[in-house]
């Protein structure tokens, strides 16, 4: 048992916590969780809770799994640590290599260069696309360009690729040489146009924007293939193959942000094979382990991996924890699990199916204005007056706060959803059941009725 109130104190006095108002934790107390089985989680006053969320979208293969627990142990007492400096490796490490470049896209990823996060990854994609086009011959392209509302983590490089105002504005951010373009979401921006033809005009903004820099000064364009922390924008099917076009005709390279997508979300292994573009560098992280120990990385394709794994001398860059052996033993059990149990396919053949049907039944509820789904990452728009299209709907006043409040409805009956503004999100764990799925409907459908219940008083 827990002394949840001792905790709280203990917690409000010293810790600093990531992307929270402190001002509402001291009000409310943080819930503390201690123990998670499968998609549910326990609090310290023994409350159970579906996680609709994987945790911060990482815990695909679920919670208790013992076999991780036991390949991280065995090899903690085998080696807990050794590096990849200096002409030195660790077996898991090159296994994990290994194995990555086997299940990349087209097998076309033959190199790996490991991190301990996300973010590295992607200040580890900044350094290496500029590094290529140093040992190119063109250093004068050293231009990144990402998008509003794109998340691809909290270091300076990685906040800076990102396109979160609200971070900008903390940091002094982006550092020179970062650019942005927006966001494909039809729901924002497409008003008048089919779907189809939205995708290509944003796609087009990525050319407008060379064409302004000046395509000899671009380096690499980067962008999540569906946006996670953005609010689940899902792009039209011609965005990306246009956006790959258009990196192609100026000679830029193309880098999928799959730290979220990777790893099974949308039912495929990376979420580019999904949206029918292949890119040049994928950033990976979060599913690669589960989330179990900290993992992440580059997988480098044949254009880069040419220049800087075989002619390119040393590249000047690393992390002490840069294929850490305790990791990369939880990332290949992790990997053995996602494939024994086909959870990647039982995405897009059972659960995303069946995932988008009860989200298109909830698109009737009153609050609901639009429900989007892709595999298992899916949100309902609240909206305070339906419509027949995604453009007919009356939005509520972001001052109103109505996802917020949605979220603390959910959090009081044992849901974890997501609030971007009134989109209301669910990534859960893949090894989620069809029956786990209608009992997650049902609670948040629950939710809805006492969160309409609230704005309607
Ligand atoms: N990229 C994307 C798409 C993410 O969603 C995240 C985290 O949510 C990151 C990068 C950053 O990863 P990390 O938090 O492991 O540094």
């Amino acid at each position: 048992t827990f002394d949840t109130r001792e905790l709280q104190r203990l917690d409000s006095a010293h810790y600093l916590h990531p992307f929270t108002d402190h001002a509402a934790l001291r009000a409310r107390g943080a819930r503390v969780i201690v123990r998670g089985d499968g998609i549910y989680l326990w609090d310290s006053e023994g409350k159970r809770i579906i996680d609709g969320m994987a945790g911060l979208w990482c815990v695909n293969v679920g919670y208790g799994r013992a076999s991780i627990a036991d390949a991280v142990h065995a090899q903690l007492l085998q080696l807990p640590f050794y590096n990849s400096f200096f002409n030195t490796t660790n077996v898991p490490a090159l296994r994990l290599a290994a194995l990555l470049a086997e299940l990349s896209p087209g097998a076309a990823f033959q190199h790996v260069f490991f991190t301990g996060s996300g973010s590295e990854a992607n200040d580890t994609v900044l350094r290496m696309v500029r590094r290529y086009w140093q040992l190119a011959g063109q250093p004068q392209r050293d231009i990144l360009i990402g998008r509003r509302n794109g998340y691809h983590g909290s270091t300076v490089a990685a906040a800076s690729l990102g396109g979160m105002a609200g971070m900008h504005a903390q940091g002094g951010l982006p550092i020179p040489g970062i650019h942005h373009i927006g966001q494909p979401s039809y729901a924002e921006g497409g008003r008048g146009m089919s779907e189809a033809a939205f995708g290509l005009a944003a796609a087009g903004w990525l050319e407008d924007k060379i064409l302004e820099l000046g395509p000899e000064r671009v380096a690499a364009f980067i962008g999540e293939p569906v946006q996670g922390a953005g609010g689940v924008i899902i792009p039209p099917a011609t965005y990306w193959p246009e956006i790959r076009r258009i990196c192609d005709k100026y000679g830029i390279l193309l880098v999928s942000d799959e730290v979220i997508c990777g790893f099974g979300r949308l039912g495929r292994w990376f979420g580019c094979e999904l949206m029918g573009f292949q890119p040049d560098l994928i950033a990976f992280a979060k599913g690669v382990t589960s989330g179990y120990v900290p993992l992440g990385g580059v997988l480098v394709g044949a254009r880069v991996a040419q220049l800087l794994a075989e002619q390119g001398g040393e590249f000047q860059h690393g992390f002490t924890y840069s294929g850490h052996p305790a990791a990369c033993a939880a990332a290949l059990e992790n990997i053995r699990i996602l494939r024994a149990e086909g959870l990647v396919e039982r995405v897009a053949q059972e659960t995303g199916p069946y995932l988008k049907a009860c989200f298109a039944a909830l698109a009737t509820h009153p609050l609901v204005g639009h429900a989007e789904t892709c595999g298992l990452a899916a949100a309902l728009t609240l909206v305070r007056g339906k419509g027949a299209g995604v453009h007919d709907c009356a939005p509520f006043a972001p001052q109103q706060a109505v996802g917020m409040l949605c979220r603390k409805h959910m959090f009081e009956n044992g849901i974890i959803m997501r609030a971007v503004g009134e989109r209301m999100i669910v990534a859960p764990p893949l090894s989620i059941t069809t029956a786990q799925i209608d009992e997650m409907a049902e609670r948040i459908r629950a939710c809805l009725d006492l969160t309409l219940d609230e704005v309607t008083a």
